[in-house]
């Protein structure tokens, strides 16, 4: 039998070659490559698939975190909560604006920001005297965070909030796409994520206009017009290639996601008895990113599904937290428990939207075998 890799970028392109091909070439021969007609076109796109009135395209996730803590008005010293169980460039957008990153614990079920921990953690800020300026929920592996309590809590404590939707593209909280509750939303469009690019972009959403124009002007030196730095910015385009291919990835996401989801329904049936699987919460939808199981021989099933020919990733192998560049510098505002017993209990079965009914078979088929053995 053949492996079953983890994941396949080139099955994601060979499945619309025909159109990206078309799309590349359209780009190449325009003589136009940065910030053109492709770039308004996703845009626009974008934002009218999301249901947010304005899109502002970048040049990746991380920038698009860091240009929307900006926005909003994070600086130097400010204090801004996040969680440890999530990509390490969430804390690194934080950073990047010298302000401090503060982390939350995740709820055990969904492994997203726990808002009760949330909550102890803008009381103990309190006491260190930090200033709090906002807070950035990620909605992991595809599955929202409790984004209205979240939110209340921000309100309540007046804390800004971005929401990282890096793995949440198209998820649904109580009938509405995730990235359509904060203030601002940011989503990475790197190669691996249901909307990816063929290599680094980033888009930003906000139903604030004038948001979005400063956004634009803040992403190119602080342009408005050529030559004329109105504010201090940066370089982070999105290019017309990656726009317009994404604009093909676009139109097909809806249905990659329905794949996932169906694929993700056949591991439930499958194994859902013997492993513990990810919950799908009543209210929401879960675009599965990843499919990240939990086991406390976890080590052992990995090894055991690698020779049954199922690759299997971890997502994240050690929370930010645990990590040399952080270890011991942040400041500690609450407990990271959760965080730190479930880190040692994830895995990522092999998910994406072109694994053939086949390949979905064989990692059943081997999840089953070897927990079964293994128990
Ligand atoms: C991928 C990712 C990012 C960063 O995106 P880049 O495009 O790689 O900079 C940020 N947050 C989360 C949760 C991610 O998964």
């Amino acid at each position: 039998m053949k492996p079953v890799p983890a994941n396949s970028l080139s099955a994601g392109f060979y499945s619309e070659q025909a159109e990206l091909e078309e799309a590349a070439l359209r780009v190449m021969r325009s003589g136009w490559y940065i910030l053109g007609e492709e770039t308004a076109g996703f845009e626009r796109e974008f934002a009218a698939w999301l249901g947010a009135p304005a899109a502002v395209g970048v040049a990746n996730g991380t920038d698009a975190l860091m240009l929307a803590l900006k926005v909003v008005g994070v600086n130097a010293g400010d204090g801004v909560f996040t969680v440890s169980h999530t990509a390490v460039a969430t804390v690194a957008a934080i950073e990047m604006l010298g302000a401090v990153p503060l982390l939350v614990d995740v709820d055990n079920q969904t492994l997203t920001m726990c808002p009760h921990s949330l909550l102890r953690a803008i009381h103990t800020a309190h006491r260190l005297g930090i200033p709090l300026k906002a807070v950035v929920p990620v909605h992991l592996y595809g599955h929202p965070c409790d984004i209205g309590a979240l939110i209340a809590l921000a309100r309540e404590f007046d804390l800004r909030v971005v929401e990282d939707c890096s793995q949440s593209h198209g998820a649904e909280f109580q009938g509405r796409k995730t990235g359509t509750f904060a203030d601002i939303s940011a989503f990475s469009l790197y190669p691996t994520k249901n909307l990816g690019a063929f290599g680094d972009a980033g888009v930003i959403a906000t139903a604030d206009l004038e948001v979005a124009e400063r956004l634009k002007m803040l992403r190119q030196y602080g342009w408005r017009e050529r030559n004329n730095s109105e504010i201090p910015g940066v370089n982070s385009r999105l290019d017309e290639l990656q726009a317009a291919l994404l604009r093909v990835r676009l139109k097909s996401l809806d249905s990659r996601t329905r794949r996932r989801q169906e694929i993700a329904q056949e591991y439930q049936r499958a194994f859902g008895g013997i492993l513990q699987t990810p919950v799908v919460l009543s209210g929401c939808s879960h675009v599965f990113h990843q499919y990240v199981v939990r086991s406390d021989d976890r080590d052992q099933l990995q090894q055991r599904l690698r020779q049954a020919g199922v690759a299997t990733m971890i997502h994240y192998p050690k929370a930010v937290h645990q990590q040399t560049a952080y270890a011991g510098r942040l400041p500690l505002v609450d407990s990271l428990a959760t965080t730190e017993s479930q880190v040692a209990r994830i895995l990522s079965l092999p998910m994406f939207p072109e694994m053939s009914d086949e390949m979905v078979q064989q990692v059943c088929r081997a999840v089953l075998d070897r927990c079964t053995a293994a128990l």
